[in-house]
């Protein structure tokens, strides 16, 4: 019958689930005398002298100022009585399969794309007011099993859906629906385009692009010049046209990790080390979801938009943090040649998926804590 309705079919409506403040809110829920007060949770801060970055922290913790990504040291320092701990990676995957499991039981095509995001294709419900309905209902159903708010955009596309469940965080949902596309994005800063960071958000300021309006009504020529044909589909964007769909996947098809230099580098020290905590990150996560891998791939945006990747394929399944280390090390070395750097990421996958699997988690104290 969808044959003969190519209106209905055609109108597409995505929506995208983020968790709000995941790490953080999991603990939380966990832990109740932490309720209520700054926590972050990424490296161990040693009173101000430790490395590493903060991975999440609650919203009581960014009223201090501190935020995703920022050197743990600054976040010592904007709040140092707050509390500080470390991600316990394992019990999130946990908490995450159950959020999973909540959105697949309404039956749509889902993609998961990290551990606190999903996007939906909910187009078969027919219109905006019954997607708006069902996030009502997703929104209330997680809170009410899991103890926990999420944010969720809809809108006729993943970008647009992306951006709009960012825009009222936490415990947010926006409904932009195709007629205003375009005005719902021409006002937003550049950066709420998934993908631009810090540096690309200031090379577009150089060209007097502030807002996605601004860069949708730039000549896209200048642009390729500029930035070459990457630049193609962040013009599509801005301009509303995005057609990618949403794609059901079987299982984890891969893990990685990257981070974004705070200024460019070439220092082989900052790179390394960097490089290391990528690689021992994204090990544990290996550790956590039990799984062995085969391949692993570096990759290193340079300054400006020029991004490569190098991947190898090992002979054997391996969950050996220190050959997976090695092998990080090695790849790398054959994408530095002394230009500076801009961001760094690592990545496993083709995972082997054998009879050695424990595919049961401990779920006991989970059923005391939500029951
Ligand atoms: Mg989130």
């Amino acid at each position: 019958m969808e044959l003969y309705c190519p209106q209905r079919t055609s109108q597409r409506i995505i929506l995208h689930l983020d968790m709000d403040s995941f790490y953080a809110s999991v603990e939380m829920q966990d832990r109740p005398e932490i309720r209520g007060k700054p926590v972050v949770i990424g490296a161990d801060p040693k009173n101000g002298k430790g490395r590493g970055v903060v991975s999440t922290c609650s919203y009581e913790a960014r009223a201090f100022g501190i935020r995703s990504a920022m050197p743990i040291s600054q976040a010592y320092i904007l709040c140092p009585q707050a509390i500080f701990l470390p991600p316990d990676i394992s019990r999130y995957i946990q908490v995450s399969a159950e959020v999973i499991a909540i959105l697949r039981s309404y039956g749509f095509v889902l993609q998961q794309v990290s551990i606190d995001e999903a996007f939906l294709d909910v187009s078969r419900l027919g219109s905006f007011t019954a997607a708006r309905e069902l996030s009502v209902t997703i929104k209330k159903t997680i809170l009410a099993r899991l103890g926990l708010s999420c944010s969720i955009g809809a809108g006729p596309g993943k970008v647009v859906a992306k951006i709009a469940s960012d825009f009222n965080k936490p415990d947010g949902l926006t409904v932009v629906e195709p007629d205003d596309v375009k005005a719902f994005l021409a006002p937003l800063p550049v950066r709420k385009i998934p993908g631009i960071g810090k540096k690309s958000e200031s090379e577009l300021f150089e060209l007097g692009i502030r807002t996605i309006g601004d860069l949708a009504a730039y000549d896209i020529q200048a642009l390729v010049a500029r930035f070459g044909q990457g630049a193609v589909c962040l013009h599509d964007i801005a301009l509303g046209i995005d057609t990618s769909e949403v794609e059901e996947r079987d299982g984890i098809k891969s893990l990685s990790r990257e981070t974004t230099f705070d200024t460019d580098t070439s220092d082989p020290q900052v790179i390394s080390v960097t490089m290391d905590t990528l690689a021992e990150d994204v090990h544990r996560s290996l550790v956590a979801e039990n799984l062995r891998c085969k391949t692993l791939t570096v990759k290193v945006r340079y300054q400006g938009f020029v991004t490569k990747t190098k991947a190898r394929t090992l002979s054997h399944f391996t969950d050996d943090g220190r050959i997976i280390k090695s092998c990080a090390h090695t790849l790398l070395l054959e994408l530095t040649d002394g230009k500076k750097i801009r961001l760094l990421g690592f990545r496993l996958s083709s995972f082997d998926k054998g009879v050695t699997r424990q595919t049961t988690l401990p779920c006991d104290q989970t059923q005391n804590r939500f029951s």
